[in-house]
C-alpha cells in the first residue's frame, strides 16, 4: 500500500521516500537475504534493496571471547553508508557481543539508523537441537524487525509478546513473535 513514491527513479528529488538497504556482512545465503528483504518490505511498507557484501568482520573479533563486537560492525556499516538510503540493516553470521552483555542477537544505533543482526544464535543447531529451517527463518524476521524497529525510533517494550521486547534468550524471541503491540504500533505511526 502507498508505495507509489518508491516507484520513481533515482532522480535527485529530495522528497523521494528514503529506502532501506540490507547489507550482508561476509557471506550470507542469498535465499535468506531475499526472504528477509521481502518480509521487511511487507512489514515496513518500504522499498528495500540488498547492497553489496561487506568483508568478513575480522576487525571486530575478540580473541578471548571468540565473538565479534557488534559496535565495530555498526561503525563499519555506517562508514559504508550509501547515499539514497535512510536506514541500513547488516546481516552477519558471527556471534555478537556488546560490552554490557555476553551476547546479543543484534544491535541498532537509533540516531545513525544502522542496525545489525546475527544469524548464529537463531539456528536450532546452536543449542544442540536438530535443524529447523522454518523456525530459523521465523527468528530472522523477528530479530530483523526488532533492530529495524529501533532505527524507526522504537524503544524496548515491556510487553513480552511485542517484537520490541528485549530478548535475553532464544525462547524470548520465539515467544514474542514479529508483530508490534498496539502501543508500539501507535508510536510507529501506523
Ligand atoms: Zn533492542
Ligand atoms: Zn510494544
Amino acid at each position: 500500500m502507498g508505495n507509489a513514491a518508491t516507484k520513481t527513479n533515482y532522480a535527485s528529488s529530495t522528497s523521494m521516500r528514503k529506502k532501506v538497504c540490507i547489507i550482508p556482512i561476509g557471506t550470507i545465503d542469498k535465499e535468506i537475504l531475499h526472504y528477509t528483504q521481502k518480509e521487511l518490505e511487507d512489514r515496513f511498507n518500504v522499498k528495500i534493496d540488498i547492497g553489496r557484501q561487506l568483508e568478513d568482520p575480522t576487525y571486530a573479533y575478540h580473541k578471548h571471547k571468540k565473538q565479534y563486537h557488534s559496535k565495530k560492525i555498526l561503525k563499519r556499516i555506517h562508514k559504508s553508508r550509501l547515499t539514497g538510503y535512510d536506514r541500513i540493516l547488516g546481516i552477519a553470521d558471527v556471534d555478537l557481543y556488546v560490552l554490557e552483555r555476553t551476547f546479543v542477537f543484534g544491535e541498532a544505533e537509533i540516531k545513525k539508523k544502522v542496525a545489525v543482526i546475527s544469524l548464529t544464535r537463531l539456528r536450532q543447531e546452536f543449542y544442540d537441537l536438530p535443524e529447523d529451517f522454518t523456525l530459523f527463518r521465523k527468528r530472522i524476521i523477528i530479530e530483523a524487525v526488532h533492530e529495524l524497529g529501533h532505527t524507526y525510533g522504537l524503544r524496548h517494550c515491556t510487553n513480552n509478546k511485542c517484537v520490541m521486547f528485549l530478548s535475553n534468550t532464544i525462547s524470548d524471541t520465539d515467544h514474542k513473535g514479529a508483530d508490534l503491540c498496539s502501543n508500539c504500533r501507535k508510536n510507529h505511526g501506523r
